[in-house]
């Protein structure tokens, strides 16, 4: 087995290790190596990203779901769960004034709510393109047929996020109740990927029954699916789920693990995740100096913001959206880098 400085050396030339090289990286974890990780990773980001930041307008469409995900506030089995729908109407109006601050992506989030047909979404999707042209369109409606998949990107939406949780089946088990499978989930993923979505996938960092071994997994998965965008946040328990006494995820880990991903395919585009900075006040920041590029703040009336609680304690659920961004630039800024008025695709070769 290499040394861990090796091992470093090794993933920052190749982009790549072996699943039990990944697995000692992760169990290495240090301050010290955290620091090496992330110098690297910085690097590489700004030869391809300098310090810019882009920024993706998130519109919270409805919190109703037909799953049951374990660790998932919305689930439909929490009784507690205060239901809301955003009506077409009110979610073009979320993208018209993202567009005033400078938002030039629309990610549309929610649960798998039966209410967003094909219809209803592609109907969306060609509004906003035809209001806003210059802008991409980003889904995160969870598991859908491949037909659905290819009407949807027919009607205009550019990207597709969804997060695969676990690349481990055995894990996905444990975090997923059986009607759901993981075979599934990565044949969504494939599917969007033929079609031609730019594709995001993601994992929580420290969920139940996970270890260095599931994470190396999720690491190799990366590394050999090569996705667009990799979403990664600390798992936070919800008081309402069967994991509400189950420990949270680290932040220090997620950013430890951004830098790894970041040396991985140095191109991805990474959020600095909203769990990453409910977990730790200031860990959008840490994040992005550990090599993120990407924040997400919310469009969504505020209204309805506090019931959109995947994990309790989320922040920024009581400003208006113009607040967020104003509060985001100043602390941006103050790291030394900038958010710009960019689609911010990825950028290939
Ligand atoms: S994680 Fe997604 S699919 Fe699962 S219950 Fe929550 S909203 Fe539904």
């Amino acid at each position: 087995m290499l040394r861990t400085d090796e091992l470093i050396q090794k993933l920052s030339s190749t982009g790549s290790l072996e699943e039990n090289e990944y697995a000692q990286l992760i169990k290495d974890y240090s301050e010290a190596n955290a620091e090496k990780l992330k110098t690297l990773a910085d690097a590489k980001r700004r030869e391809i990203y300098g310090n810019e930041i882009f920024i993706r307008g998130l519109i919270e469409v409805s919190n109703i779901c037909r799953n049951d995900c374990i660790y998932c506030g919305i689930r439909r089995s929490n009784r507690n769960c205060d239901r809301y729908r955003l009506t077409p109407e009110e979610i073009l109006a979320c993208a018209n004034s993202g567009y005033e601050l400078g938002f030039r992506t629309f990610v549309m989030q929610g649960g798998e709510d039966p209410f967003f047909t094909d219809e209803v979404l592609e109907s969306i999707i060609k509004e906003i393109k035809s209001r806003h042209p210059d802008c991409a369109v980003t889904l995160s409606m969870g598991e859908r047929s491949d037909e659905s998949y290819q009407r949807l990107f027919d009607a205009g939406a550019d990207r597709y996020l969804l997060r695969h949780e676990t690349a481990s089946k055995e894990h996905y088990g444990k975090l997923h109740p059986q009607e759901m499978s993981y075979e599934n989930r990565m044949r969504c993923l494939r599917s969007l990927r033929r079609i031609g979505y730019q594709v995001g996938c993601g994992f929580m960092v420290g969920s139940p029954y996970q270890t260095e071994i599931e994470m190396a997994k999720d690491l190799k998965f990366i590394e050999e699916f090569r996705p667009d965008m990799c979403g990664i946040g600390p798992f936070i328990p919800h008081k309402d789920t069967p994991f509400r006494d189950e420990e949270a995820g680290s932040a220090e880990l997620t950013c430890y693990l951004l830098s790894i991903i970041r040396l991985i395919y140095p191109r991805i585009l990474l959020p600095a995740t909203t769990a990453l900075g409910t977990a730790d006040g200031m860990g959008r920041e840490k994040g992005i100096l550990a090599g993120a590029n990407v924040i997400m703040p919310n469009l969504s009336p505020v209204s309805v913001r506090k019931k959109y609680e995947l994990y309790d304690n989320k922040i920024c659920t009581g400003e208006e959206a113009a607040e967020c961004v104003n509060c985001l630039k100043g602390r941006i800024t103050r790291i030394g880098f900038k958010i710009v008025t960019d689609r911010g695709d990825i950028r290939k070769e």
